[in-house]
């Protein structure tokens, strides 16, 4: 296994069971969003080459894994999740260094990866075919699930652990081969699940990681005709062009994409409570999960007392080091990241929003952004429709439920959504209105659980979702048998 645990070390790329460095020879650096300019270490910037070398890999051993046995398969994640475990901390805290979120949150991060990855090892044993005889005995018939062959994985930098895992774990248990292509904020995450995967005795060409750029070599993954399927995570709009390029040879696509999730208050609700969760949703890896909250939608009669409160929870929290215990919210990201979160507050000013707290942070050491909160957003501010990704909360007031669920809607994206109140009639129009994948009741927006579906509606998201029913059937393809045995 590669020591990839060292800093300066230069990490390589995972190919037909070996440690390669890229055909090209060039590297780019790692940087730590807490501080700027610094280097962990370099990975290598792929070429096309890497990853036509990593996808014919794929494809020889998708020959004997593919036709193999389910309990092999099996045995071979269980190892894989019990050596994840073991390398908990170890792992936590190069999440944290290259991405910038706190140390409990990283460790969350692989907690959410092993609940997910033994739900699909447990799904995969019931995930056989049915079988039926017809009434006079002539004709038995049943259902045969197949891999579909070599599957691209291309996840982002915000869940570089449990996003990969959510997505390989499913394909490698029904017998497809890995192309794995990390974000290029995160490639040492990445590099390290690679060597976790070789430890766990996958063997060679089952799983190959091959970092470098998304429109170089992300694109050429979705380009290679042996690519069966694509599971994606990431930006709206990468999505769209992934599809198109999909489209030419009906490659199979999950596309897990953007949201501009709302939190819904009525008048009634425990405002202490839903406080907490918009804080917890909105500020959470510094508002960059997929669910996070991004605005608030207050019933007019509580909105001020719900303000109020929420900006003296903000003074409370620490922005800093994220390997600091104390730590409430860490960096964004990278430089990217930061300056997209900062023009768009500035957009949010120019338009005339009314901003209540945070903004750029006087810590310039690192990509250090403070909670920010915006009031009286309507529907037509940039804030209230684009996605910021960064810890940044549009307030709008609204009249009550019926209102509330037409502002929530009044959004290209629709992946998640939460309410907070204390009356089931309300809780129940806003779970039949609300236009999005996922719908909380008094819980946070980015509260999940494996048997359930996790995917977007309208603009957040294409395909089967990940988890629950169709996490493990999206990597298969089905043939109905029917055998006369007269
Ligand atoms: P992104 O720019 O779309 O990148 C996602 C991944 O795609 C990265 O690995 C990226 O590589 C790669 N990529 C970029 N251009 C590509 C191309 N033309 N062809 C193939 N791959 C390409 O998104 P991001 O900024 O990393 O992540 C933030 C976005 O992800 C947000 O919109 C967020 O809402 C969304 N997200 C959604 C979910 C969900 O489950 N719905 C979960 C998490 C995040 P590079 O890093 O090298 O550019
Ligand atoms: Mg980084």
């Amino acid at each position: 296994m590669q020591a990839v645990i060292d800093m300066s070390e230069i990490l390589q790329n995972y190919i037909g069971g070996s440690w390669r460095e890229s055909v090209g020879a060039e590297t780019f650096i790692n940087e730590n969003p807490a501080l700027r300019g610094s280097e962990l270490n370099r990975a290598q910037a792929s070429t096309e080459e890497d990853i036509d070398a990593a996808v014919t890999a794929a494809a020889e051993a998708f020959e004997s894994w593919g036709s193999g046995n389910l309990t092999d398969r099996q045995e071979v994640v269980e190892r894989f999740l019990d050596i994840l475990s073991d390398s908990r901390e170890e792992l936590a805290r190069i999440v944290s260094l290259e991405n910038g979120k706190t140390i409990a949150e990283s460790g969350g991060e692989v907690d959410s990866a092993l609940l997910e990855g033994r739900y699909h090892l447990r799904q995969a044993s019931a995930f056989t075919g049915v079988a039926s005889r017809k009434g006079d005995g002539e004709v038995t018939a049943w259902e045969q699930h197949h891999p579909l062959g070599v599957a691209g994985v291309i996840s982002p930098w915000n869940y570089p652990i449990n996003v990969m895992c959510r997505k390989t774990l499913p394909a490698l248990l029904t017998g497809n081969t890995i192309v794995f292509k990390p974000a290029s904020y995160t490639p040492w995450s990445a590099v390290f699940m690679a060597g976790l995967f070789e430890k766990a005795g996958v063997p060679a060409g089952v799983f190959n990681c091959v970092t470098g750029r998304g429109s170089a070599v992300g694109n050429r993954l979705i380009r290679d005709s042996r690519v069966r399927a694509v599971s994606f995570t990431g930006s709206t709009e990468v999505g769209k062009k992934i599809q198109a390029v999909a489209a030419r040879d009906f490659t199979r696509t999950q596309l897990e994409l953007g949201g501009k999730n709302a939190l819904v208050v009525l008048a009634d609700a425990d405002l202490d409570a839903a406080v907490e969760a918009t804080v917890k949703a909105g500020f959470g890896c510094a508002g960059q999960w997929c669910t996070s909250t991004s605005r608030v939608l207050l019933d007019a009669k509580i909105a001020d007392k719900y303000t109020k409160k929420l900006l003296k929870r903000c003074e409370s929290m620490r922005v800093g080091d994220p390997l600091e215990e104390k730590t409430d919210m860490g960096p964004v990201a990278g430089a990217g990241q930061f300056n997209g979160i900062a023009a768009a507050i500035d957009r949010a000013i120019g338009e005339g929003s009314c901003m209540l707290c945070g903004g750029v942070s006087e810590n310039s050491k690192g990509y250090f952004i403070e909670p920010t909160v915006f009031g009286n957003v309507t529907r037509q501010m940039s804030i209230f429709r684009e996605e910021i990704f960064g810890p940044v909360l549009a307030l709008s007031k609204v009249g009550g439920i019926d209102e509330a669920v037409e502002w929530a809607n009044d959004s290209d994206y629709g992946l998640s959504s939460a309410i907070f109140t204390g009356d089931m009639s309300a809780a129940m129009r806003y779970i039949h209105g609300i236009e999005s994948g996922m719908a909380h009741v008094n819980i946070h927006s980015g509260y999940k659980t494996p048997e359930f579906p996790f995917g977007g509606w309208k603009q957040s998201g294409f395909g089967p979702p990940e988890n629950g029913r169709t996490g493990l059937e999206f990597f298969t393809r089905q043939k109905a048998v029917y055998v006369n045995s007269k």
